[in-house]
């Protein structure tokens, strides 16, 4: 291979370097993966409070019907002595078959609510069932994403380490002096070596010189573009060997 391929090749493989550092610095997964925890984390916290919700209903029923077995219970005694001891005493019955009313009003009150906290109850078993099924939906689609993320990252770190190697490769195999010229454009410039498609150099698109491409007709091996003095390289090159 020819010095000006080995220069190219070199700054192929900066260039696929640079790239792979970039997206290994900036992990473009992190955003995503970020928005689909914060999901979680709101639906998760949706979730709780619904049991929260549920589990004080739960409370609420179970006291609700503590007073009305305790009410009933009390209605039996009252009806027990209505029938059984008060015999003609009329102002003890009145009183008493006000009081019975009075409980049995109270007990068709709480259970009408008791029914309401059971409805409510279902509504809120439903809702939750409902939010326990999106939470792991979407924890199943973060892992598989993040499987493929890490997948993804560790690709693009093997493509670094990769262009790592080819760089000390192919700089082993280019002459000092001109690897002290590539070195010094590239700190500068960034790239190096630039193609030249049509007379123009692709590095600072500006046409060179006559006596540039004089040079390079007649196979200098090294020509810098004497607008940009990047080291050019011809087209047809890029492709051969
Ligand atoms: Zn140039």
């Amino acid at each position: 291979m020819e010095n000006i391929q080995l220069l190219l090749f070199l700054q192929e493989n900066y260039n696929k370097m640079d790239k792979s550092y970039k997206i290994l610095k900036d992990n473009p997964h992190i955003s995503m993966l970020n928005k689909m925890k914060e999901e979680f984390n709101k639906l998760k916290k949706k979730y709780i409070n619904k049991k929260n919700q549920l589990e004080s209903i739960n409370k609420k029923y179970c006291l609700l019907n503590d007073e009305i077995e305790a009410l009933k219970k009390e209605v039996k005694e009252d009806d027990y002595i209505l029938y059984n001891k008060c015999g003609n005493d009329l102002k003890m019955i009145t009183t008493l078959q006000r009081d019975i009313e009075k409980k049995n009003k109270t007990i068709e009150e709480k259970e009408n609510q008791a029914m309401a906290l059971l409805e409510k109850e279902e509504v809120i078993t439903n809702e939750i069932a409902s939010l326990g099924k999106t939470l792991e939906k979407i924890r199943d689609e973060f892992n598989s994403y993040k499987e493929n993320a890490d997948k993804a990252q560790s690709k693009v770190k093997e493509e670094f380490e990769r262009c790592k190697n080819e760089i000390n490769v192919i700089r082993n195999k280019i002459p000092l002096e001109l690897l002290k010229d590539f070195d010094e454009i590239k700190a500068q410039k960034k790239v190096a070596v630039a193609l030249l498609q049509k007379n123009v150099c692709t590095g600072c698109k500006i046409k060179v010189s006559a006596i540039t491409l004089d040079e390079i007709n007649k196979g200098k091996e090294i020509v810098h573009c004497d607008n940009c003095g990047r080291i050019l390289c011809k087209a047809n090159l890029k492709d051969a060997e």
